[in-house]
């Protein structure tokens, strides 16, 4: 069996980094969204109400119930198929046909576009969307934005935090002409938060960074992040694989002397992408993954009972020509969960 060990000393070190940097826990909202990138959206949502984290951030409506009790307050990003309304969740909207989906009593934020282009309203449709809300009885409880290149060197993270400012202050006056209160406002995610010195809104949604990584420019001063996950699995068989015979799909690693050799329990299946055989990764005890890894297994040149596969995913992103982001999500929800 494969299995996934999470480390919680580590992921207490990043929340701890990640709220020095904010100067608080309640200006923490842990983004969870997808099986918390693949780590488990129920073990990791307990080890931040532990920590004593308020607010979590997911994709569906699904994801919020299962979390629930952990919460005071859960930002469900893409999901309007609301039948009852609970105070925890609150609704982004993303367009203005969102407004006329929900029932009334239903908190929402307002995702306002500020130059992704993706989801979101834009600043001539505000002051519509707030008329909207009152009018269908919504309670306007946020309203947000998300930037397109936080994890570059370029200065369009300022052109959109200008374009965010300029939307926050036509938000703030129509509120206060409508005698309705003003709401929180957040935008930075885990890379533009490490570029901003001082994060002057009411909280961050913190995703990749909670989980140990940053995928941004090393130009910028990031802070040191302990990875969180380790992936584990277990042997099947070992045998002796003679000089000259090959293992696996294609027979594509060849054996320069008699070598022992097993097999283990996790393959492509689990969502631990395939490598093809082409290019060399080494596990963390320098073990090397022979060939091309299977769905249900592949093949290691030591013979120990369990191995761990990766305890950083950075060096297999960077195999893979993606992001960090990408190798933990794809993980299958089926991996069993170990806090250690
Ligand atoms: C996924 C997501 C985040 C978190 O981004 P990270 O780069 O992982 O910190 C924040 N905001 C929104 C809207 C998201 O979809």
């Amino acid at each position: 069996m494969a299995k996934i060990i999470l480390n919680k000393s580590n992921y207490f070190h990043n929340l701890k980094t990640i709220e020095t940097h904010l100067g608080s826990k309640d200006k923490i909202a842990v983004v969870l969204k997808d099986n918390a990138y693949g780590h488990g959206l129920v073990e990791i949502a307990s080890m931040a109400k532990e920590y004593g984290i308020k607010k979590a951030v997911v994709r569906t409506i699904n994801e919020a119930e299962k979390i629930e009790t952990l919460f005071e307050q859960i930002l469900i990003l893409a999901d309007t198929d609301i039948h009852s309304c609970s105070h925890t969740f609150h609704i982004a909207i993303n367009s203005l046909e969102d407004i006329e989906k929900l029932p009334e009593n239903t908190n929402v934020h307002i995702k306002f576009d500020s130059g992704m282009h993706r989801n979101g309203i834009s600043l001539d449709k505000l002051e519509e969307a707030i008329h909207g809300i009152l009018r269908k009885k919504l309670n306007l409880t946020g309203a947000f934005t998300h930037f397109r290149s936080a994890d570059e060197l370029s200065c369009e993270l300022f052109w959109q935090k200008s374009n965010f400012d300029e939307a926050k202050n036509l938000i703030k006056t129509l509120c206060e002409k409508l005698f309705i209160p003003v709401p929180n406002f957040h935008c930075a995610n885990s890379s533009a938060l490490f570029r901003f010195k001082n994060y002057d809104y009411d909280f961050a949604r913190v995703g990749i960074a909670q989980y140990g990584y940053l995928d941004t420019d090393s130009i910028f001063d990031n802070p040191t992040l302990k990875p969180v996950m380790s992936l584990w699995a277990d042997k099947i068989v070992t045998r002796i694989l003679k000089e000259n015979q090959r293992v696996g799909y294609g027979g594509k690693y060849m054996a320069q002397e008699d070598m022992k050799i097993s097999t283990y329990k996790v393959g492509y299946g689990d969502g631990f992408f395939r490598l093809n055989g082409e290019q060399k990764y080494l596990t963390p005890k320098g073990y090397e993954i022979l060939g091309k890894v299977s769905m249900d297994n592949l093949s290691i040149n030591c013979d120990d009972e369990e191995v761990c596969i990766f305890n950083d995913v950075r060096e297999l992103a960077k195999i893979h020509n993606t992001i960090t982001y990408e190798i933990t999500t794809a993980l299958k929800e089926h991996i069993p969960k170990e806090i250690i």
